[in-house]
């Protein structure tokens, strides 16, 4: 169990725009000091909240037609081969589905990431391999963890929707364009923004480099977890 932490907007990071980085909450929304201890150590870390208002991604096409596409894909994907986040605890694999839901019904990766947000949701610790490929212990930090899983899981579903909606509307292409600034660009992404692509392809790239059989190589969007590029109508 992950002890309770209060982080700070410097603690954070974020994309380094003040707009769009976490605001503290205050007093009012953190709950009296009694009230915090009542609430033990299993209360959720969730102790400043994202700014209100404002979107962090730009997702143009993102209305109710797209959702009810987006909700689609996303039910048949956890009929045939959910995914889960490989930091979630069980409860987190549990939450999980729920958090997307409301997400892709009314929210954005926003309120996905605050949902997500709770200690006990993530792992304290986990296992990836140094620059050698030996196994390393690395600590889980479930702010970050939470954040990073957010963004890219309703991006990576917001896609798969959208080009499911333009296959149905014959729109051939999609533009790759991006939906929200980045600390660092991944040099594939230099390649691919601004450009254009099959409808088809980025629709058969869904998750494609690594579920549920990776094929290394294919073009996705997002490419990867740091990865801030999506699609849209192009013109
Ligand atoms: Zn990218």
């Amino acid at each position: 169990m992950l002890p309770n932490v209060t982080y700070s907007t410097a603690q954070r990071g974020g994309c380094g725009d003040a707009k769009h980085d976490a605001q503290p909450i205050s007093s009012v929304h953190a709950g009296s000091r009694r009230q915090r201890r009542a609430r033990g150590p299993v209360g959720p870390i969730m102790t400043w909240r994202p700014r209100s208002g404002g979107t962090r991604f730009f997702f143009p096409d993102l209305d109710e037609v797209t959702r009810d596409w987006i909700l689609a894909e996303w039910e048949e994907e956890e009929r045939v081969a959910p995914f889960r986040g490989a930091q979630l605890t069980t409860r987190g694999r549990s939450a999980f589905g729920t958090a997307m839901r409301s997400a892709i019904a009314s929210g954005d990766e926003q309120s996905l990431f605050v949902d997500l947000a709770s200690s006990d949701y993530w792992q304290s610790s986990g296992i990836r391999p140094d620059r050698y490929g030996r196994p390393q212990f690395y600590t889980i930090n479930p702010e970050a963890s939470a954040r990073q899983l957010a963004i890219t899981e309703f991006n990576t579903a917001y896609v798969h929707g959208l080009t499911r909606r333009l296959l149905e509307e014959d729109v051939a292409e999609v533009a790759v364009y991006r939906a929200a600034p980045a600390f660092v660009l991944r040099g594939e992404c230099l390649e691919h923004e601004g450009s254009q692509y099959p409808t088809l392809l980025i629709y058969e790239g869904h998750r494609a480099r690594y579920h549920p059989v990776p094929r290394p190589g294919a073009l996705s969007v997002p490419v990867g977890p740091n990865c801030h590029h999506s699609v849209r109508r192009p013109g």
